[in-house]
């Protein structure tokens, strides 16, 4: 546990009347910040607040932190910026919440105001990773040698799990490829490819392009698409606008009935680039809605443990991956436990934070020690999720082997 320099509650700031600083006038005006009823339901899915015990830590702490800054009655003060660095923007406060307070955009709106104003510094390697997701061909280009090491299965970083990605060939060129060749009739989807997907981890969204093509889908893929900004959102970095208008653009231009996305983090940002203008539908979310063709597997002892991301069901409300898409996959699964809880990936957290990402992974990871099958298998869908659960086994937090998958590839008819 913790010590708070607030206190319990914060409660030492309470009284002392200022006038709202600048940065935060924005925040002062906006009623979302005075909506909480200071219930506590959010504390106990909160993975901060479960680690430390400290209120501050927690959603209805941060809210309250805020809330005074903004109202004058708390001085700007290291500790409100470090509190908010801490949180994991995993959302899971937000679905649990009867006032509805949109926790998600005031942190997001803070986050910002605190890189803005110099409350919070970005690494400069974070920031030059932003710069360069920001701007596709030179991203493509600076990770050429990671793309290339995991081809060659050498993983150099706890994050890197094993994958053999296409070292040239874009999924786009793949798409039109298999496009051409199976000529499918079904739904026109658009696929966003993502900045570190198609950079590092191809070989997922070329798999997610093989189950769509089989199961009579049309893929396309703009090629005017980029990062989704979800990355810059995290870092509360600038340009997240110009990125989503960019994709706005490229997708509204494709004539397609939806956008699919097979990363939940990028998926959430994407449905907010394109919101009441076209659907953005979860790929696993949107296969439950076809009838798949199923893989038949020898029934061997392979396991396969599902988590689900959190910017899947806290962030975009999709119940989770349907089982009737589960089942095509051939495996014997069953949900992880604790699996609509925080793996601590959050975007970019397992880099800012790594000690509490790695306590809250400790945490849920556990359960793989004694998992049946053989081989056992952690299935999700979202890389950053991926990353974060192979560094378990990398950092010596599970000590038997196991292999980190995409869903998709295990409904891939190339698997
Ligand atoms: S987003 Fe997650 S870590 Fe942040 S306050 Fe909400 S529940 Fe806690
Ligand atoms: S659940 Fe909502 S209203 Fe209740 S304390 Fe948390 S943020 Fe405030």
């Amino acid at each position: 546990m913790t010590t708070s320099p607030l206190g319990a509650s914060g409660e030492t700031s309470l009284g002392h009347t200022r006038n709202a600083p600048e940065d935060l006038s924005l925040v002062a005006g906006r009623d979302p910040l005075t909506a909480c009823v200071h219930c506590g339901f959010c504390l106990e899915v909160c993975p901060t607040y479960q680690l430390s015990g400290d209120e501050n830590n927690s959603p209805r702490g941060r809210l309250r932190l805020w809330r005074e800054e903004a109202e004058g009655r708390l001085e700007p003060d290291p500790f409100t910026a470090a509190y908010t660095r801490e949180c994991v923007g995993c959302l899971a406060c937000e679905p649990a919440c009867p006032a509805n307070v949109p926790y998600g955009e005031l942190l997001e709106q803070t986050r910002h105001q605190h890189v803005a104003t110099g409350r919070t510094r970005v690494p400069f390697k974070l920031r030059v990773a932003a710069w360069l997701a920001a701007r596709p061909a030179w991203f493509q280009t600076a990770m050429l040698p990671a793309r290339l090491l995991r081809r060659f299965g050498i993983l150099p970083h706890p994050l890197l799990f094993g994958g053999r990605p296409a070292i040239m060939q874009s999924t786009a060129q793949y798409a039109d490829q298999l496009m051409r060749r199976h000529r499918p009739t079904g739904p026109r989807v658009a696929l966003l490819t993502g900045c570190l997907m198609e950079s590092l981890f191809r070989e997922i969204n070329f798999a997610t392009v093989r189950v769509l093509i089989e199961n009579n889908v049309q893929v396309l893929v703009p090629t005017g698409q980029g990062c989704c900004g979800a990355m810059q959102e995290h870092l509360g970095l600038e340009g997240v606008d110009q990125l989503r208008t960019r994709n706005r653009d490229a997708f509204l231009a494709a004539g397609v009935e939806a956008v699919v996305t097979n990363s939940s983090g990028c998926g959430l940002a994407t449905g907010t680039a394109l919101e009441g203008q076209l659907p953005v539908r979860d790929l696993l979310d949107f296969l439950g809605d076809l009838p798949l063709k199923r893989r038949v597997r020898p029934q061997n002892g392979a396991r396969v443990y599902v988590d689900l991301p959190c910017h899947l069901v806290h962030g975009q409300r999709v119940a989770g991956i349907p089982p009737a898409v589960l089942d095509a996959t051939g495996y014997a699964w069953e949900l992880a436990p604790m699996a609509r809880d925080c793996c601590g990936s959050g975007g970019v957290y397992n880099l800012q934070q790594p000690a509490n990402a790695r306590e809250i992974l400790s945490r849920k990871s556990a359960f793989l020690n004694d998992a049946a099958g053989d081989p056992v298998i952690l299935a999700t869908s979202n890389h950053v999720c991926l990353m974060q659960w192979n560094s378990a086994g990398r950092t010596g937090l599970i000590q038997r082997p196991y292999q980190v998958r995409h869903v998709v590839q295990l409904l891939d008819p190339g698997d």
